[in-house]
């Protein structure tokens, strides 16, 4: 079945409300009034739905596959009828290796299970263009609008937390793209020191012509931390306790930590500026927090798209887009603890009414596919990717990430994982999968080999860290490498995927 067609039965059968979802406190509505939105962009929603359930329709079939070819493990003809299904129902085979054993010590499904994600994985990866392709083009928030507003670079750093993982297309709906860039840390604890790295290669390339129609343009960093609404105490951010509180001040630290590295190595002027999201990753509602005519933030001082849906709900399109520049407005005039020194820039400010708006189309598109609230307000992770991760996927819940240079400097980031993979996999007997990956350059001589022998060192870090797991065949590692300059992405390394389970 199409996904068109099916998405038709799931209607049919009342899988999505055709009214406000009581369950989400942006719609709350009347008897006669629906949740639709003038400034909703449907068919971006139709698009983002169909790459949803294909992404999720890979991992989802793993389960039942492995279950149908272990009911006849200890037959002749067992591995060739294995490889068949597996390549009929997961459109790759599976080591043969793992399915010759079987006869003697059992099909050990752990191991295969583990694979399974990861091959999974890299399908997603390889077909990443044919898949995004409908909805890339018709996103508003794109690198020419960036520009627009003034920005060369935008640097995002979320929480690693894979409620988030589809910050980009789905609660942003910005196009992922080179001069975005996307570092997530646990508890959205960026490194300082990487960032003022990540920054001066920048403007190295802005100041050598590197950077075509960015020359004027500045770097922007993003900090995204993020809460429940729905049980604020305990699905909020693991990393801070599920202290909303904690999550917000601790992100807009590590901000301006960044400005005042850059400006004392640098310069006065020479810092990026900064903006701090939240998102609310039961509705995927976010708070934009404003930055005045300084560039600083305040943790008060926000406007919360969910309540900008709900005003503005029953508007035209251009009264709705008047009212999220009063509401804007109004913020900026606040008093007291939101209070700011002036208004923020006009290129600031285009980038802000155009994020609130753009999150207006996200808030109804878990309205509509998710029954107005995610049915799993927690964890559903797949795997942890370690290193750092590919742009080719961007899917709520798909992996939680942890990007990091060596597992000292990343053994928070990491541990996090580990803790919640324990309650998701651990806990049900399977291995907690881990895709260790890193970037190349084809340009650069010996990089690759650098790159996997990077990748080799992580993973025996990581075997080291955690040998309790490892010795127990419940930690699969996986090494992967990807050319930043060229087209190979998520090369599995070949000794890797033998040494897969054991
Ligand atoms: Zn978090």
């Amino acid at each position: 079945m199409n996904t068109r067609k099916r998405l038709a039965a799931m209607r049919r059968a009342g899988a999505f409300p055709q009214a406000g979802s009581p369950l989400n406190p942006a719609c709350v509505i009347g008897p006669d009034q629906r949740c639709e939105h003038p400034l909703v962009d449907q068919a971006l929603n139709q698009h983002l739905s169909a790459y949803e359930q294909q992404v999720r329709g890979r991992f989802a079939v793993i389960v039942g596959t492995l279950k149908t070819i272990s009911a006849f493990q200890h037959e002749l003809d067992f591995v060739s009828r294995a490889q068949a299904i597996a390549l009929d129902k997961l459109g790759y085979q599976l080591p043969a290796d793992l399915l010759g054993e079987a006869w003697v010590s059992g099909l050990n499904l752990r191991a295969l299970y583990s694979y399974c994600i990861f091959c999974s994985f890299k399908e997603c990866i390889e077909n990443a263009d044919a898949d995004q392709a409908p909805w890339r083009g018709r996103m508003a928030l794109d690198m020419a609008f960036l520009r627009a507003c003034g920005y060369h670079t935008l640097d995002i750093s979320p929480c690693a937390d894979g409620r988030l993982q589809g910050l980009l297309p789905f609660v942003l709906r910005l196009v992922p793209d080179e001069a975005v860039y996307v570092k997530a840390y646990a508890g959205a604890m960026f490194d300082v020191e990487m960032d003022v790295a990540d920054w001066a290669h920048r403007e190295l390339e802005r100041l050598t012509g590197g950077i075509p129609g960015g020359e004027d343009c500045n770097y922007l960093k993003v900090a995204v931390y993020h809460f429940s609404s729905s049980n604020v105490q305990q699905q909020g951010c693991a990393a801070h306790g599920s202290n909303d509180h904690k999550a917000v001040e601790s992100a807009l630290v590590r901000l301006n930590e960044l400005r005042v590295a850059i400006e004392n190595t640098y310069g006065r002027g020479a810092a990026p500026e900064i903006l701090l999201i939240g998102v609310d990753t039961d509705i995927d509602a976010i708070r934009v927090h404003l930055p005045d005519a300084e560039g600083d933030v305040n943790p008060y001082r926000y406007v919360d798209s969910g309540e900008v849906y709900h005003k503005t709900l029953s508007m035209t399109p251009d009264a709705a887009r008047q009212q999220i520049a009063e509401m804007i407005a109004e913020a900026e005039r606040s008093e007291g603890w939101a209070q700011g020194n002036g208004r923020m820039s006009d290129g600031m400010r285009r980038l802000v009414q155009q994020l609130l708006e753009s999150n207006l189309s996200q808030i109804e598109y878990v309205v509509q596919y998710h029954a107005g609230r995610y049915s799993v307000i927690g964890h559903n992770e797949r795997f942890i990717c370690v290193g750092e991760a590919m742009s080719e996927l961007q899917l709520r819940n798909k992996f939680y990430f942890a990007h990091l240079d060596t597992v000292e400097e990343g053994a928070t980031d990491i541990d996090v994982g580990i803790k919640i993979f324990t309650g998701l996999n651990i806990k049900h007997g399977l291995a907690v999968p881990v895709l260790i990956h890193f970037h190349y350059s084809s340009r650069v001589p010996g990089s690759r080999e650098r790159a996997i022998h990077r990748c080799r060192r992580i993973k025996a870090a990581i075997r080291g860290r955690y040998a309790h797991l490892c010795t127990q065949g419940l930690l699969d590692c996986q090494i992967a490498v990807s050319d930043r300059a060229g087209s190979e992405r998520c090369t599995f390394i070949e000794d890797e995927i033998q040494d897969a389970g054991h």
